[in-house]
C-alpha cells in the first residue's frame, strides 16, 4: 500500500510515518510537508534514513493545487492521512488567517485531489477541541455525535475541516474517516507546546510559565498510542465514521508541570503563573468506547512511564 502522509515532518506526522515504516515493510510512504517553523529537521532526517527507498519526501504546501496535483499524479497514493496543520492555539488567537488557509482550504485541496485520483481512503486528523470544553466539575464525556462547539480560531478551523471531509463523502462518495484525539505527548514536538516548554524552561533554570491557576485539565495521550489508533482506523475503520481517541484519564496543567519538574529533579518554585490564555478551554473529556468496541484499540502507555521516556528524550537534546 502507498500512503501519503501530509505534515510528515511535524510532531504527530513524523511519529506516524516512522510507525508505518517500522511496522509495514511492504508499504511505501509519500511524505509532504511545507516545513513551517513547527517541522522537525531531526525527524525528517531520521525518516529519510529509516525509509530509504520506501520513503519519498516532497517539500510542498497543501494549499497549492498545482503542487498537490503533481504529487498525486506522480505517486498515485492508495490512502491519504492529513496531519498538516497550523496547530498552536495561541498563534490562532494572534492571527487566524493562516489557520483558515492551511486547516480549511488545504484540506479542500487534498479532498479534491483525492476525488480526482480515486484515493481509497482519506483520513483527516482532527482534535477533541472541536467539541469545546466542560466545567471542571462536569462528569460529562463528549461522544462522536456531541455538537461541535469550538472555542478558538484553531479548533474552529479544525471543525470546519471535519465538516468539509464529511461533505465530500456524501457529495462525491469519497471514503473518509476522522480521528479526534486528545492532547498528545512524545518526541519531536515543537518547543512552544506545554510539555517541551516546561522541560526546556526548567533545564535552562528559567521560570516555568503556567496559564492562570493551572487547573485546566487535559487527557494526555502518548503519541505512539495515537499513531496505532489512526493506523487501525485507516485500515479497519468504517468509511464515513469519526473516532474519538484518548485515555480517559485527565491531569491538570499544574500537576503535569510538577510531574515533569520532579522527573528532572527541579523545584516546583520554578513555576510562575502567568495571565491566562484568552478563551482558555477548561477541560476536555471524551468517550472513546467506539474505537475500543469496533477496533479493539486501547491506550498501551501509562502516563508516568510515557512521560518519563519523553522527558529523558528532550533532556538528551538539551544537553547535546
Ligand atoms: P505540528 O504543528 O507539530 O506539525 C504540523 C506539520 O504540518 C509541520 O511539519 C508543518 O510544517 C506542516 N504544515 C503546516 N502547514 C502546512 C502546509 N500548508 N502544507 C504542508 N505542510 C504544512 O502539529 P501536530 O501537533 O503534529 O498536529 C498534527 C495534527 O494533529 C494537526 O492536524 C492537529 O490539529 C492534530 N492534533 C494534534 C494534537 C496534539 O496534541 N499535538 C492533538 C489532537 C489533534
Amino acid at each position: 500500500m502507498k500512503i501519503l502522509v501530509t505534515g510528515c515532518a511535524g510532531f504527530i506526522g513524523a511519529n506516524f510515518t516512522r510507525f508505518l515504516l517500522e511496522n509495514y515493510p511492504d508499504d511505501c510512504v509519500v511524505g509532504v510537508d511545507s516545513l513551517t517553523y513547527a517541522a522537525s529537521d531531526e525527524a525528517l532526517e531520521e525518516l529519510c534514513a529509516l525509509g530509504a527507498e520506501r520513503f519519498a519526501f516532497y517539500h510542498a504546501d497543501i494549499t497549492s493545487e498545482k503542487a498537490i496535483d503533481e504529487i498525486f499524479r506522480r505517486e498515485a497514493p492508495d490512502v491519504v492521512v492529513n496531519f498538516a496543520a497550523e496547530s498552536h492555539v495561541d498563534r490562532s488567537i494572534c492571527d487566524a488567517a493562516l489557520f483558515i488557509s492551511t486547516n480549511v482550504d488545504g484540506v479542500r485541496v487534498l479532498l479534491d485531489a483525492s476525488v480526482r485520483y480515486g484515493v481509497r481512503r482519506f483520513h483527516q486528523v482532527s482534535t477533541d477541541e472541536v467539541y469545546g470544553d466542560l466545567p471542571l466539575d462536569s462528569v460529562e464525556k463528549f461522544t462522536e455525535s456531541s455538537p461541535l462547539l469550538p472555542s478558538s480560531p484553531y479548533s474552529a478551523s479544525k471543525a470546519a475541516a471535519d465538516l468539509l471531509t464529511l461533505a465530500y463523502a456524501r457529495t462525491h462518495g469519497l471514503s473518509v474517516s476522522i480521528s479526534r484525539s486528545s492532547n498528545n505527548y512524545g518526541r519531536y514536538q515543537h518547543r512552544e507546546k506545554l510539555i517541551p516548554t516546561v522541560i526546556f524552561s526548567a533545564l535552562s533554570g528559567k521560570s516555568v510559565p503556567i496559564y492562570g491557576d493551572g487547573k485546566n485539565e487535559r487527557d494526555w495521550l502518548c503519541v505512539i498510542d495515537n499513531c496505532r489508533a489512526i493506523d487501525m482506523i485507516v485500515r479497519h475503520g468504517r468509511a464515513g465514521e469519526i473516532y474519538n481517541v484518548g485515555t480517559g484519564v485527565s491531569v491538570d496543567n499544574l500537576t503535569m508541570a510538577r510531574k515533569i519538574l520532579s522527573l528532572l529533579g527541579k523545584s516546583n518554585a520554578l513555576i510562575e503563573h502567568v495571565d491566562d490564555r484568552k478563551g482558555h478551554d477548561v477541560k476536555y473529556r471524551i468517550d472513546c468506547a467506539k474505537i475500543q468496541r469496533e477496533l479493539g484499540w486501547k491506550p498501551q502507555t501509562e502516563i508516568d512511564e510515557g512521560l518519563s521516556k519523553t522527558v529523558k528524550w528532550y533532556a538528551e537534546r538539551f544537553e547535546s
